[in-house]
């Protein structure tokens, strides 16, 4: 795993200003990873650095001559359309690009005279996926969201037995991936009313989100090579934020014998901005089951998953309805959550995923699964906020929600912050639904 270094000293400041007010997401500690170009731009996209609200284009900074060996070879890879190749490179490439950036961003830095035409503010630019992703899984770490969804459809057993051996997941569909800004019709399908005789085909009258943190492999593995728990978290590039939009009432429908299937599909959304492993290393923390709980199997555990496996990642979600931005409203908070109370490490998760010989590749996506905390206003869902549609909640503007309407864009944000550290962010990720096609 990371350990600290010069680059995640609190007391770094950078020449360019707007990264040293202590409240952006994006400090020179940070230093996450997108693909961008000018909004509206016929323009290549090309990879960037966020730097308080700026972007440090790499594709310009790559022909400053400011750089060579490894970092001049990251450094090239990283300003590519898509970051494939430079998550493929490895943590000794990354964390070489990251110390060179880190200095030359740095106040008093003599890379100032050059790197400041390298800028372009963050309001001025619009992006893509980061990276190609060819694979995704989506996992369902957090125990509280299995039992509260799992009594919600099977009020007799809500927790399978499996769940706490087995990190939980399934295969999705990376084509219907997006990036934050993401809008998508409603989507139809089939559904069965508990008393109805017979399903019937529509829109979805259920709609859902879900707050995850999405995890992008960097250096992934031959078939057949498993990555222990020990090599997992050198594997994994860094998290974004991630929208896993969900229909409920096709879910309810479809989900057995083999899962969720078009209820998942039609639309899931990630935040722009990669945040590395590398600088998320301030907010590791102890990981461990409850003692009255299994153990993990000796294969999903290790010294290092238990004294520094979990993230402590704040999460919240907000809601922002079509009428609330008619009016001028900003989004009002849904619900707060971390991911520090996931029930299984990335660690663990890479673990288990290749643990049989699947291989993983660089810019594969893991989901979290939602990750909802213990507290019923923790829940990272509507389906939980709702208790499955049954009690409707009142917005601050008197309109009432179960599931999500026409017109309603979801926000969520993260950041990390603890006492010697800086505070560092994730940005955010916004998706609009709109009405079902005609
Ligand atoms: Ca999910």
């Amino acid at each position: 795993m990371t350990t600290l270094n010069e680059t995640h000293d609190s007391t770094l400041t950078s020449w360019v200003t707007s990264a040293n007010d202590g409240v952006t997401d994006f400090p020179i500690q940070n230093l996450p990873f997108a693909s961008f170009r000018h909004k509206g731009s016929n323009e290549s996209f090309r990879g960037g650095v966020a730097i308080g609200d700026q972007i440090l284009d790499l594709a310009a900074a790559r022909t400053s001559g400011l750089f060579d060996g490894l970092v001049a070879e990251a450094l090239n890879a990283a300003a590519q359309p898509t970051l494939n190749h430079f998550m493929g490179m490895g943590k000794t490439a990354w964390s070489s690009l990251r110390l060179a950036l880190s200095r030359a961003l740095r106040s008093g830095s003599e890379a100032e005279e050059t790197l400041k035409d390298c800028l372009i503010a963050q309001s001025r630019a619009e992006y893509s996926l980061p990276c190609s992703i060819g694979d995704y899984t989506d996992f369902y770490t957090s125990v509280y969201h299995a039992t509260s969804v799992g009594s919600l459809f099977r009020p007799d057993n809500p927790l399978l037995p499996n769940y706490k051996w087995v990190p939980i997941g399934y295969h999705g569909r990376a084509s219907s991936i997006g990036v934050s800004g993401q809008t998508f019709h409603r989507p139809k399908g089939q559904t069965k009313a508990p008393d109805a005789a017979q399903p019937s085909f529509g829109p979805c009258k259920r709609l859902d989100y879900e707050l995850e943190i999405g995890i992008f492999m960097g250096t992934g593995n031959s078939l057949g090579d498993p990555v222990s728990i020990d090599e997992a978290d050198d594997h994994v590039f860094g998290i974004c934020l991630f929208n896993d939009w969900s229909a409920r009432d096709i879910q309810a429908w479809e989900y057995q014998p083999l899962g969720p299937f078009l209820s998942k599909n039609f639309a899931s959304t990630i935040s722009p901005w990669l945040v590395t492993m590398e600088a998320l290393a301030p907010y590791r923390t102890a990981f461990s089951h409850p003692a009255e709980d299994p153990q993990p199997l000796p294969y999903l555990s290790s010294d290092a998953n238990s004294q520094q496996g979990a993230l402590d990642i704040q999460l919240e979600c907000l809601l922002q309805t079509e009428q609330m931005r008619i009016e001028g409203q900003e989004p009002t908070r849904l619900s707060q959550s971390s991911f520090k109370h996931s029930y299984w490490t990335i660690g663990q998760m890479v673990a288990h995923h290749t643990v049989n010989g699947c291989n993983l590749q660089p810019g594969d996506l893991l989901g979290s699964g939602t990750q909802s905390g213990p507290a019923h206003e923790e829940a990272g869902s509507l389906l939980e906020l709702s208790a499955g549609g049954k009690q409707p909640f009142t917005l601050p503007n008197g309109e009432t929600r179960t599931f999500l309407e026409d017109g309603d864009a979801v926000v969520m944000r993260g950041h990390c912050t603890k006492p010697g550290a800086a505070r560092i962010g994730f940005g955010e990720v916004v998706g609009t639904v709109l009405p079902a096609r005609r």
